[in-house]
């Protein structure tokens, strides 16, 4: 209960957490006239909920926390990439970022939007790029045809060599069975 008390008092004293004024005394109101077992058992129980509230929050709050520095490694790897494609009518894409089970990246080409997974972010930087520049082809190439691959050639001579590492990072992924970026 000690360490009950510390954490609410940690929680209270932080700006953006909510611990409702009077949290206790209308708990114990709530509690007020059941047997002392029930109350003990009860109180017990909030008190439960509450620790895993706080500790989800601080998960919530460490996630975010990196998120800037997620962000910024995969939008470095389209900017990095972007001047390849730009001189061929390319606009610049908004970058989304998601935790895909079974793919590096996709090109939503005709909503103008690319996602990278957040796994990436665990991949070596020329692995980055490469799944950024495939999927900056998409918007020139919808599909994996002979059109998509001599302009993957032509801009990134080496991606075949990139995309073979990057099966061997497939541990990154939440699942095997990786699709084709
Ligand atoms: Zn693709």
């Amino acid at each position: 209960m000690e360490r009950f008390d510390e954490l609410l008092k940690n929680m209270a004293d932080k700006e953006d957490c909510i611990v409702p004024e009077g949290f206790d005394a209308r708990l114990q109101k709530a509690l007020d006239g059941l047997p002392p077992r029930a109350k003990k058992a009860g109180l017990g129980a909030v008190k439960g909920a509450l620790i895993a509230v706080a500790v989800c929050a601080a998960l919530v709050c460490t996630a975010f926390a990196a998120s800037p520095g997620l962000r910024g490694l995969l939008a470095e790897a389209l900017a990095r990439m972007y001047p390849l494609v730009a001189p061929l009518g390319v606009a610049f894409p908004l970058l989304k970022l998601r935790k895909l089970k079974s793919q590096w990246g996709n090109c939503h080409w005709a909503q103008g939007y690319i996602t990278l997974n957040t796994a990436l972010a665990r991949c070596p930087e020329e692995l980055r790029d490469y799944v950024a520049l495939h999927e900056l082809v998409h918007f020139l190439h919808h599909d994996h045809g002979p059109g998509f691959y001599a302009r993957m050639d032509a801009l990134m001579p080496d991606w075949r060599r990139r995309r073979k590492t990057l099966k061997g990072y497939s541990g990154a992924l939440e699942r095997d069975g990786i699709r084709k970026v």
